[in-house]
């Protein structure tokens, strides 16, 4: 028996798609640097995808375990080209903060259902959306400095290769 109110758990159930959207996005940013000089920013962005499945893996087991039914739905064709690493970051941002706007109406839904549980769990992602937003913005910020600068964005371009992708995804061998 599901203990999740109908309209609460449509949202939880369309988060889902969310973070798997923002995850699928971040594979085609993640693909686009790798034909590009950038290895440090793909490698970036590959993280920030895989990231972004765990977010959305949260949301299925929270569904779950609150016996309510997860309901996968279809991911729209990631946007394939960019013009530039700061193109990519703006981005980046925009969706950020899309995501932010879902959970505020997931947090507002589960307040008026006094849905505890959910509001817990929402308020991970309240915090999470403050760490992504300030980590994009600070890059983009950079990116504007340096500008078309070979050796600034090169040196970015290191620094976003410190981020290490959760699962090593790089090898064609089985496992
Ligand atoms: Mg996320």
């Amino acid at each position: 028996m599901s203990k999740v109110a109908p309209e609460l758990h449509s949202l939880l159930n369309a988060q889902i798609n969310n973070e798997m959207t923002a995850s699928y996005n971040y594979l085609a940013m993640s693909a686009w640097f790798e034909n590009t000089p950038y290895g440090g920013f793909a490698q970036w962005m590959l993280a920030q995808s895989q990231e972004e499945t765990t977010h959305a893996m949260k949301f299925y087991h929270f569904l779950i375990d609150r016996g309510a039914k997860v309901e996968l739905a279809a991911i729209s064709t990631p946007r394939a080209d960019f013009s530039s690493p700061l193109e990519v970051f703006e981005t980046s941002l925009n969706q950020e903060e899309q995501v932010t706007t879902s959970i505020h109406q997931l947090y507002n839904m589960a307040e008026m259902h006094r849905d505890h549980e959910s509001k817990n769990l929402l308020n991970w992602f309240l915090d999470e959306q403050v760490e992504e937003e300030k980590a994009v913005q600070d890059m983009i910020d950079r990116l504007r400095l340096v500008g078309d600068n070979p050796l600034g964005l090169l040196q970015l371009d290191q620094e976003a290769a410190q981020r290490s992708p959760l699962i090593d995804t790089t090898t064609h061998e089985g496992n």
